[in-house]
């Protein structure tokens, strides 16, 4: 019963045309034939091993996708140009006019300004919820809903998804579940879970080198063909392609990610119990005090530990702004949005990842304009790390005392819980 996808990205061997360890990159757009016949039998119909035009589908890419499909446990994949392609090709490939979706009210910013500004110029309507309410989240079902969309693990608080009581929710009505499992890449398996559609930033861990942007689609057979369908699919039309170069130091990345997410889990895991120890309020799933803690050591995959994410709430935005440049200054890591980089890095996502998302309902889902945001990095000596830390926190005399923290020492007020 136990999946292990690092086991089955190891066992993905993808040889190359001369036999190269790295299977070759394809360099073309586009591909000759030896007569016409077999040109448009190969327009018509998909044919193992042979390729038309590099939009529709390029070989590098398909080493690429294959690897993909097997890590998330699903028929096909198919890799796109950024996260935002995969997930808004996604959307309007199950979704027309008319239809609705309901979503955590805790996603990306992109995510959540597509929902609630430009899918409804389309006539596709959004309703937020809190996904840890099952009440809220029936109440917000119709017979219209095709999609319950969730981040596994939520942006930027660490909210963990029921994704299997979410999935029976969601066939009772007919919907689709359709997960973004950025954060979480090996450590939870969505389409195992329950949900029908996963994808992933693939600009985030899974390449993990912050120099492209790309993203993917893992699915059944038909989803993924219907994605790419040169008539009527999203993926085919709007024709966000990645570039095969990339797809290649993609697929190298990928075979290290197990690796990475181990490390980048066990320091995010130290980080967050020291900055716990000190007091302040911190969203880490890895912490007992999480309140999906339990949730998420029931669902996830062994061996990869609760993710590399760690929010932090220091109070308020001059204390917050304060902390991360001297932060940057003193080597910790780079103040900069985005995350699964071999370095740390940190960011205030009410300012910048969630600006999209009204104050208001930033407020009332608990990000604070204290919240930090790290994505911590892979270093080598981590108690040598929070040692700097934590003597910036005396610097700037950050400490705790919130609601729910049990050693709180001043009290620097503030209202987020
Ligand atoms: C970054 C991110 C996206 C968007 O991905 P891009 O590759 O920037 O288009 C979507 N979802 C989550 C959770 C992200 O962190």
């Amino acid at each position: 019963m136990t999946f292990d996808p690092a086991t089955e990205i190891q066992n993905f061997l993808a040889f190359g045309e001369f036999g190269d360890v790295n299977p070759s990159i394809c360099d073309s757009s586009t591909y000759t034939f030896m007569s016409v016949a077999r040109m448009e039998e190969v327009f018509e119909h998909e044919i193992e091993g042979c390729f038309l035009y590099s939009r529709h589908w390029n070989p590098t890419n398909k080493a690429l996708s294959t690897a993909l499909a097997r890590m998330e446990a699903g028929e096909s994949a198919l890799v796109m140009a950024s996260g935002m392609a995969a997930i808004s090709s996604s959307f309007l490939q199950l979704c027309s006019s008319g239809d609705e979706i309901v979503s955590s009210r805790t996603v990306y910013g992109g995510t959540y300004a597509l929902l609630a500004n430009l899918l409804p110029r389309f006539g596709i309507t959004t309703r937020f919820v809190d996904l840890s309410d099952e009440q809220a989240v029936r109440a917000a079902m119709t017979p219209r809903t095709r999609i319950l969309y969730c981040e596994s693990v939520s942006n930027p608080l660490l909210e963990v998804a029921d994704i299997p009581a979410l999935s029976s929710l969601a066939k009772e009505h007919g919907a689709r579940v359709v997960v973004d499992n950025t954060f979480s890449p090996l450590i939870l398996s969505p389409l195992r879970l329950g949900a029908d559609v996963v994808m992933h930033s693939m600009t985030k861990f899974i390449n993990g080198t912050s120099d492209c942007v790309a993203g993917c689609v893992v699915s059944s057979n038909d989803f993924i063909a219907s994605l790419n369908d040169i008539n009527s699919g999203p993926s085919m039309l709007l024709g966000p392609v990645l570039d095969s170069i990339r797809a290649a130091g993609i697929l190298k990345n990928l075979h290290s990610l197990h690796v990475r997410m181990a490390r980048h889990s066990a320091n995010a895991l130290y980080l967050a119990g020291q900055f716990q120890n000190a007091g302040l309020t911190v969203h880490y799933p890895g912490l007992t005090s999480h309140p999906q803690h339990e949730l998420m050591s029931r669902l996830m995959n062994r061996g990869f530990g609760f993710g590399g994410i760690v929010a932090v709430d220091v109070g308020d935005k001059a204390t917050a702004d304060s902390l991360m440049t001297r932060m940057q200054e003193e080597k910790i890591g780079y103040l900069a949005v985005s995350l699964g980089y071999f370095k740390t890095l940190f960011s205030a996502p009410g300012h910048s990842t969630s600006s999209e998302i009204p104050p208001e309902e930033r407020h009332r889902m608990g990000m604070g304009d204290g919240l930090i945001r790290f994505s911590v990095g892979l270093d080598n000596d981590m108690e040598r790390t929070w040692g700097t830390v934590n003597s910036l926190l005396q610097e700037l005399g950050i400490s705790g005392g919130h609601s729910g923290s049990t050693k709180g020492r001043g009290v620097r007020g503030h209202g987020a819980g």
